[in-house]
């Protein structure tokens, strides 16, 4: 898909305006606009990236950074304390529905553990 057609390159673009919290030169940050926990952002490369199998050298830095901006998110959201999780939705198997690569901040919350994958 072109960065054209990328709903999350058209926010990245300010269309529609406003929805973006935090912006750098390498990422930006929105709220999920279906929140599944009372804190749920999404850190995203502003440059467009299908998904992490398109992630390669020369990309270390901009994904090691996504991390450094998650975590000054969450202080800002206050969840560094009681705690938060990051999710990545890599391709079909992992529900992965928006095409532009996308680290899920949630918390707010206890949240369900991970274990509750597999009954
Ligand atoms: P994923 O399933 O990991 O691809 O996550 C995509 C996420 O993007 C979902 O949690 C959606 O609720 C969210 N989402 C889709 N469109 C928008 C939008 N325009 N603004 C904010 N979040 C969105
Ligand atoms: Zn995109």
């Amino acid at each position: 898909m072109a960065a054209r057609d990328c709903i999350f390159c058209r926010v990245a673009r300010e269309e529609p305006p406003g929805q973006i919290i935090y912006r750098d030169d390498r990422v930006f940050v929105i709220r999920d606009i279906q929140p599944q926990a009372p804190v749920h952002l999404l850190i995203l490369p502003l440059h467009h990236m299908a998904s992490l199998a398109y992630v390669g050298p020369g990309q270390e830095q901009m994904m090691g950074h996504i991390f450094l901006v998650a975590e000054e998110m969450a202080r800002r959201e206050e969840v560094t304390v009681s705690g938060y999780r990051l999710v990545v939705n890599q391709g079909f198997d992992a529900g992965q529905t928006v095409d532009h690569t996308h680290v899920h901040l949630l918390g707010g919350e206890p949240l369900l553990p991970l274990g509750n994958n597999r009954s």
